[in-house]
């Protein structure tokens, strides 16, 4: 038994470092809900069949003409939550070995964001992402238990609504004058750890107990929707699992981070013209997108000023985005007729994120072919 573990983590860990660069960038499409009323339209989205590409390519039709793009992975809407989670789960599992990992769910509202992040069904077969990695890592800390390894580990979950910081475990009522004293201030300390002050961390043993205070973080986000009148959509969830691991009899120490983001919808602001708080929404929620892809950006042309502090996501994120951290983007599309041009936009933006490389570039593209790549689809 301790033999077959030990194999399965050495095993585990060369995959870990076949993974040739730091960020990866996947696209999946839901599948045509009753909602998008598309039986009449030409089909808006399909998937080269050729060899070259397969599994990895997406085309999109808009006004007649064809838009092609080519990710590390492109899920079809027949995939199973199971199947999505098998490419993500050692990436998962390389937290466990001391990495820096975020996973962001990116797409417009009804894309298929929180279905992918948390499973929206109820049923236990479409858990997403997040209840799946949770098992996984501590199925995996039992293993290694036996191996010398004791971990600990310890979850936050927060929300930024308005470039607020909304703490979702807190006992306060959001609106309450307890809630409202909260400062939230973020610090990074030498090591590379992140401190957001009255922040609620809590200690977690099991994948009950993580499930447990997601529920709570749930019931607090409908909480506050009522209460000020706004929609998670509009908001970012961000949980994070900070993992420490010591070996009894090597001494040896890793100290991993999972940051699992539900990104706030991505669609545009609409022509007729949000006013008042709506457009101070959506002004929020287009900064700090745009100032996550300009930090992927700066951190892949190496430039020596990357702007973390444009945004609250990029500032509380920054120790897990640059270095040798791993960063996983999934693109949410919806392949309704009607969603086209926003699926467009979630796909150029997911090009520009997918060309670029932290660490060692993975292809060699200019900045000029990477604006041109952008701006063409
Ligand atoms: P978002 O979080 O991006 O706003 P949701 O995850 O809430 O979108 O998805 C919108 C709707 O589509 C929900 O009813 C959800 O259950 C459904 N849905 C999304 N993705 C899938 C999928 N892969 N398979 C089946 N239903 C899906
Ligand atoms: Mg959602």
């Amino acid at each position: 038994k301790l033999v077959e573990g030990e194999a399965l983590r050495k095993k585990l860990h060369n995959t870990i470092l076949e993974l040739k660069g730091n960020i990866r960038v996947f696209c999946r499409v839901r599948p045509l809900l009753l909602d998008d009323a598309a039986d009449n339209e030409p089909k808006a989205v399909s998937f080269p069949t050729t060899t070259e590409n397969l599994g990895r390519g997406i085309e999109l039709l808009q006004h007649g003409q064809k838009h092609s793009f080519v990710f590390d992975k492109v899920f079809v809407p027949e995939s199973s939550q199971e199947e999505v989670f098998v490419e993500v789960s050692q990436l998962v599992q390389s937290a466990l070995d001391g990495y820096k990992v975020c996973i962001f769910a990116y797409g417009q509202t009804g894309s298929g964001k929180t279905h992918t992040m948390m499973g929206t069904s109820g049923n236990d077969d479409d858990k997403g992402l997040i209840p799946r990695s949770l098992e996984q890592i501590f199925e995996s800390r039992q293993t290694l238990q036996n191996q010398g390894w004791k971990y600990e580990m310890q979850v936050s979950m927060l929300e930024i609504y308005n470039e607020t910081i909304r703490d979702l475990l807190t006992i306060n009522r959001p609106g309450s004058t307890e809630a409202r004293t909260k400062q939230y201030v973020i610090k990074h300390d030498a090591n590379g750890n992140t401190h957001v002050s009255d922040l609620t961390v809590v200690d977690v043993r099991s994948s009950r107990e993580v499930s447990f205070l997601l529920n709570r973080a749930a019931q607090s986000r409908s909480v506050g929707m009522t209460q000020m009148n706004e929609q998670s959509s509009r908001s970012h969830f961000v949980f994070t699992m900070r993992i420490t691991g010591v070996n009894e009899s090597t001494e040896q120490q890793v100290h991993g981070v999972l940051n699992l983001i539900d990104l706030a919808g991505s669609e545009r602001l609409s022509k007729s013209g949000s006013t008042g708080d709506r457009l101070k929404e959506t002004q929020a929620i287009n900064k700090s997108l745009s100032s996550l892809s300009d930090v992927i950006f700066a951190l892949a042309k190496k430039e020596e000023h990357v702007p973390f502090r444009n945004s609250k996501l990029t500032y509380l994120l920054q120790p897990c985005l640059g270095g040798d951290s791993k960063t996983l983007m999934v693109v949410n599309v919806s392949p309704a007729p009607s969603s086209i041009n926003e699926s467009l936009c979630s796909l150029r933006f997911a090009a520009r994120v997918n060309a670029c490389e932290i660490g060692t570039p993975r292809r060699q593209t200019s900045v000029k072919q990477l604006d041109a790549r952008f701006s063409h689809g």
